[in-house]
């Protein structure tokens, strides 16, 4: 088998990468190694910033690229202790209006553009109904365009010839299978947020430990391309924490499908709908991807296992314990006091940021699967299947200032009705370790010099960048997905 370029991996990345390739007129295959293209972009909540939209234009928002990157740069000086990488940051801001004027061609429909200060102005779109659609209509114009996918092929090393990059060896129906590519390959193969050795030997063994959203991401296209002599960037970074657990059945909203026609009528409705109507709309599939407040710890409530026990200080940034208990899950255990306040404004459960609030009263009515009420300790330890006497002792322990964990400066826990929330269990969302690479998009082997016909895209070419704020991911991804496939089949094919 043969093509002019190869792409490795069938997430937002690769799907754009392939078409960036086979709209210059190369022929492409795309290697998938599970049953269905998505990776974590399906997975994902599914905002994108970008400037001088269509939806800014329709709302009368003027904006720039200049000013995206001036913003995103105010959030990267959360990581004042790493360099970012300048260039391609500015690839990003410069060339994420056209993924998104794309993206549009291709029938995708945006909510917003909403707020998410301190970017200066609404630049945050989310696509409608859900994240799944980016790679519904993607797929849908890659192969329009004759892109070739060969889905449940696992490619496992690079194939070369006097240094240069000429295939790909593959794993497909326990056969391996070689593929040639005349121009070049291109990684999109995404992180490594579920590889257990990549996370030791990078982060910790608590993150190791820890489940990751999308279970398929195993760094393959870092480690093929370490074995070239390529680096990886940051690679101890990595976005996760504690979540309510996902509905067994997606609220009706996400099951809608993305159609174009269906999801503009959709959003013509949502713009002149009463605000009302809109939230409660948001919010029904909101409360499927959100995450639990830190503010309810910090205002008296405890975060218990399934056996009534406290077990770490459920006011640090990642409870990295979360996943040593049984089931790796957790509960959310408030007083009156609790139920009482977070049911409005400051006080919310949960926040899709520039997008939605989730208040006590939302999750009932959209996520009743996680709320429980108890009007004493005994109802809440019969609702959730635990020894009363665990979890009476838990919370004397915890009034009376014991620990370990001590309970600081925090409330004790009142007296109910109680509420409980959960189960919560840790993911890790992504890791944010790229290869290195230069503003070709090409990967940088020894010497950082470029490893010919070799380019990497998204997650697995992220090179340094510091993603910071919503929708900077996925942005990455079409752009440099869409534009190594560009420089790949650019190339003048091998002798
Ligand atoms: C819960 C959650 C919410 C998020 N929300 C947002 C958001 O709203 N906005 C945002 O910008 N970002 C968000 N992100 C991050 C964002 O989704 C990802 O960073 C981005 O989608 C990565 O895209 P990708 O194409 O590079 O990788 P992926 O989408 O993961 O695609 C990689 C693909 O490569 C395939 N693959 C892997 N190895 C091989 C192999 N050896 N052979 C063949 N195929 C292979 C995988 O199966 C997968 O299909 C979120 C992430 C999570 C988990």
């Amino acid at each position: 088998m043969n093509a002019d370029v190869v792409v490795v991996g069938g997430g937002g990345t690769g799907v754009a990468a392939a078409i960036g390739a086979a709209s210059q007129g190369a022929h492409v295959v795309l290697l998938e190694k599970n049953a269905a293209l998505g990776g974590t972009t399906a997975r994902s909540i599914g905002s994108i910033s970008a400037t001088q939209t269509a939806d800014q234009k329709r709302v009368g928002i003027f904006d720039t690229p200049d000013e995206h990157f001036e913003d995103m740069e105010k959030f990267s000086k959360h990581h004042a202790d790493r360099p970012d990488n300048a260039e391609l940051a500015r690839i990003l801001c410069d060339h994420v209006p056209e993924s998104v004027r794309l993206l549009n061609e291709w029938g995708a429909v945006f909510l917003g553009p909403m707020d998410e200060p301190p970017h200066r102005k609404p630049r945050m779109h989310q696509i409608m109904p859900n994240s799944a659609a980016y790679i519904f209509h993607a797929e849908k114009h890659a192969r329009k365009i004759g892109v070739a996918i060969v889905t449940g092929a696992r490619a496992q090393k690079l194939l070369t010839s006097q240094g240069e990059v000429t295939g790909v060896e593959f794993e497909r129906n326990g056969r391996i299978e070689v593929l040639e590519a005349r121009r070049g390959v291109i990684l999109a193969s995404g992180d490594y947020a579920a590889d257990p050795g990549f996370k030791a030997q990078f982060v910790s063994e608590a993150v190791a430990a820890t489940e990751a959203v999308n279970p398929t991401n195993t760094g393959d296209g870092h480690r093929m391309a370490l074995e070239l002599g390529a680096r990886i960037i940051n690679p101890d970074m990595y976005g996760g924490g504690m979540r309510f657990v996902r509905p067994a059945k997606p609220a009706w909203q996400s099951r809608l499908p993305p159609s174009a026609w269906l999801m503009r009528g959709c959003n013509l409705v949502m713009q002149h709908a009463p605000r009302s109507l809109v939230r409660h709309f948001v919010m029904s599939f909101m409360t499927t991807v959100m995450v639990p407040e830190r503010k309810l710890f910090h205002n008296g409530a405890i975060l218990i296992n399934a056996r009534g026990e406290r077990f770490a200080d459920e006011t640090q940034r990642m409870v990295f314990e979360l996943a040593l208990q049984p089931k790796g899950m957790g509960y959310v255990l408030g007083d009156a006091r609790v139920a009482k306040k977070f049911t409005q404004w400051p006080d919310y459960v949960s926040t899709a940021p520039g997008v939605a609030f989730a208040y006590l009263q939302d999750y009932e009515r959209t996520r009743p699967d996680l709320v429980r009420r108890g009007d004493t300790l005994d109802d809440v330890a019969r609702e959730l299947g635990m020894d009363a006497a665990v979890l009476k002792q838990t919370v004397a322990t915890y009034n009376a200032g014991e620990g370990p964990p001590g309970r600081g400066e925090r409330p004790p826990l009142g007296d109910g009705p109680y509420v409980v929330l959960g189960p919560v269990k840790n993911y890790i969302n992504y890791t944010d370790g790229g290869l290195a690479i230069n503003t070709s998009l090409q990967v940088l082997g020894k010497g950082d010099v470029p490893i010919p016909r070799l380019y990497a895209a998204g997650a697995t070419g992220q090179g340094g960048l510091l993603l910071k704020g919503h929708g900077n991911h996925i942005g990455w991804g079409f752009t440099s997905g869409r534009l190594a496939g560009q420089y790949a089949a650019a190339l003048a094919p091998r002798a």
